[in-house]
């Protein structure tokens, strides 16, 4: 038996509809969609466009805005190095925050080693970006901002409809990691004032290694300079011969998202909130770290209080989800994301990431809630810090001596 999948923000699993709507292009329909002189690169082609209308649709974009990368990492470093490269002359000012992907963050990175200026701005306890110091972080250099749409730790959804506003007024693009949030919630790149806008197709029931960027047409026209050189495809932007089946799956997924989306976040929200409440009903010292007002419907990120996260994963593994622990090059680090968030490395390292998707059902939540709460109690019997707790000892206050 496979461990029960909750680590839906990580990746997704293919819908079968997704997969039937891409088969016939990996044989009959193999055509080249740059193929201008005959059938196989028309239909092809045809594939192609339909897909960009897909995508274009549950965005509230036009298809022409459409550009096809082989994921959200390319995505994300498209927008961000094509516009510090082709407004360096305006500026060299690049305004982020502290909690982006890292596919975001090291192509700031990067950036800075190359002359651009970046502020990373701090979130507040919540998770979210404070208005107040984005507006004072803009000065006449500023040529960018790039907020996520929504975390992928914690699911918090950034005020994007006031950051494009804002935007739009200082005459700043506004580039947004929209990975998360795209399908699970409503996007729309004309009401938000959104410039760019990063999709990956496998955090949306799609397959792995395709992607888009929209790219603005109108009220600016947002240019960029290609990363890849070679044919000139995808309006110059990005050369290569198409994935086509992998777009025909991204299209496909849009369609099915923008069809069900609405009723399928109702039910995962309703799901979330249930695994919640079991966890507060039968344990005391739990919390939930980031905003739950302003919130991805299908995610839950919660600190279990004097459980190492990484021994309360041991505890359930037959329970596929993530900690607030990453394992870089064999130590363990605390999340980035909670510690921007002001929790301590004790704290984040007791955190877990419930991820919920379209596959999962009400029986694996009863399950999964049942399973953690029997780990941590246990783990918490074995807790000599849980118990000085219990005994209405301040930890705070305790004189530790040292060895
Ligand atoms: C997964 C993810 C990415 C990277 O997308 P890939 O298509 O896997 O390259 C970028 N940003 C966020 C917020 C993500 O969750």
């Amino acid at each position: 038996m496979k461990p029960i999948y909750f680590d839906n923000h990580s990746t997704t699993q293919l819908d079968p509809r997704v997969l039937q709507a891409m088969l016939p292009y990996f044989t009959d329909l193999f055509g080249n969609s740059a193929s201008r002189n005959h059938a196989y690169g028309w239909e092809a082609e045809e594939a192609v466009e339909k897909s960009r209308g897909q995508i274009a649709s549950l965005i509230g974009a036009n298809s022409k805005e459409i550009v096809f990368t082989s994921g959200a990492t390319e995505s994300n470093n498209l927008a961000i190095k094509g516009v510090a490269e082709m407004y360096a002359e305006k500026g060299n000012h690049i305004i982020t925050s502290a909690t982006e992907h890292k596919a975001v963050l090291d192509t700031c990175k990067h950036l800075e080693k190359k002359g651009c200026r970046v502020t990373y701005l701090p979130v507040m306890g919540d998770g979210r970006i404070d208005m107040e110091m984005l507006q004072n972080a803009i000065t006449d250099k500023t040529i960018l901002i790039s907020i996520m749409y929504a975390n992928n730790e914690i699911g918090v959804l950034q005020p994007i409809a006031e950051i494009g506003k804002l935007a739009k007024e200082r005459g700043v693009l506004f580039h947004s990691d929209a990975v998360q949030a795209v399908g699970k919630v409503a996007v729309n790149v004309i009401s938000e004032n959104i410039d760019l806008l990063s999709i990956t197709a496998h955090k949306m029931y799609g397959p792995k290694g395709v992607g888009a960027l929209y790219v603005r047409r109108k009220g600016p026209r947002v240019q960029l300079t290609a990363q890849l050189d070679g044919g000139g495809h995808e309006r110059g932007m990005r050369s290569g011969t198409l994935n086509v089946p992998g777009i025909v799956g991204l299209g496909e997924a849009c369609a099915i998202a923008k069809a069900e989306m609405a009723e399928e976040s109702k039910k995962l929200s309703g799901m979330r909130d249930r695994l919640r409440a079991k966890f507060e009903a039968a344990l005391d010292e739990v919390f939930i770290n980031g905003s739950m007002e302003h919130r991805l419907p299908h995610n839950l990120n919660m600190s279990f209080a004097y459980v190492e996260g990484e021994s309360l994963l041991m505890g359930i593994n037959d329970i596929a989800v993530s900690s607030g622990s990453a394992c870089t090059s064999a130590t363990l680090e605390p999340s980035y994301v909670l510690k921007a968030l002001g929790l301590g490395d004790d704290m984040a390292h007791t955190s877990i990431r419930f991820g919920l998707g379209r596959f999962n059902t009400d029986a694996e939540v009863d399950y999964v809630a049942d399973k953690v709460i029997s780990v941590v109690k246990k783990l918490r019997e074995l807790s000599p810090l849980y118990e000085m707790v219990k005994e209405g000892i301040d930890l705070s206050k305790v004189q530790w001596t040292a060895h």
